[in-house]
């Protein structure tokens, strides 16, 4: 991903999607992750599936009908959206952006057909793919959590399965057996990938830029090998 313009010292952001079927614990481990990674912050998505009542609007999505929905994705205004039990779920283009361009990596909570999308369009995002400790420990969770979802729970596990073979188009794998390994494995995976060389192109020749004679081939300059 490319950086500001040079002479500003700031690092434009990296996007991270985050995929898990659903009662993988996928939400709680994004809330845990922006809340102890630094520059990281969690995309709000549009969503025309009615509110729950511990959610609110413009924190945990922006609910808006399907009216509203068409004539964003009309107007191009996402940069992924897909239907999921019915309802239409969408990452809004510009939010991400202002995000990208403040220097915040931005976490994507989305399902495995949004992150195909985001793969054609920001092939330089992170994918990672969260995965149950087993069918039985995803059943259980899917189970307490009960009515709270969408979907029947007969829906949601045909679904779970489908999704659970999209681990393969993703970079980095979790498996979520134990909340605390698997923020400490997240972590690593996103503050490593602010190190790559292509994100840190334009800070190293910042440094470089500081050396005496800098830019010029002196006769001081190492040789290669012969
Ligand atoms: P829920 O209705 O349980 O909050 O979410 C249902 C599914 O929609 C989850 O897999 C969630 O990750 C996914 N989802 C939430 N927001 C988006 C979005 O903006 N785009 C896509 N493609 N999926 C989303």
């Amino acid at each position: 991903m490319s950086t500001r313009a040079s002479g500003e010292n700031e690092q434009r952001g990296n996007l991270v999607v985050f995929s898990a079927p659903s009662g993988t614990g996928k939400t709680t481990l994004a809330r845990r992750l922006v809340a102890s990674v630094p520059r990281l912050r969690v995309s709000v998505s549009y969503t025309t599936r009615p509110r729950r009542r511990d959610e609110q609007d413009g924190i945990d999505y922006h609910f808006v009908d399907r009216d509203t929905f068409a004539a964003m994705a009309g107007d191009d205004e996402f940069l992924e959206w897909a239907e999921i039990y019915g309802h239409l779920y969408g990452t809004g283009r510009q939010a991400t952006e202002e995000i990208l361009a403040g220097g915040s990596d931005l976490l994507l909570v989305i399902d495995v057909q949004g992150a195909s999308w985001v793969r054609k369009r920001a092939p330089r995002a992170t994918f990672i793919f969260l995965l149950p400790p087993d069918y039985q420990a995803l059943l259980q969770r899917l189970r307490r959590r009960g009515t709270e979802s969408s979907g029947t729970e007969a829906e949601r596990l045909l679904v779970a399965r489908d999704e659970i073979r999209a681990w393969k188009e993703y970079d980095f794998l979790i498996v979520n057996d134990d909340l605390e390994t698997s923020l400490r494995a997240a972590k690593v995976v996103i503050l490593a990938d602010r190190q790559r060389r292509s994100r840190m192109e334009s800070v190293a020749e910042r440094v470089v830029a500081t050396f005496p004679g800098a830019g010029a081939v002196s006769s001081d300059s190492p040789r290669s090998p012969e």
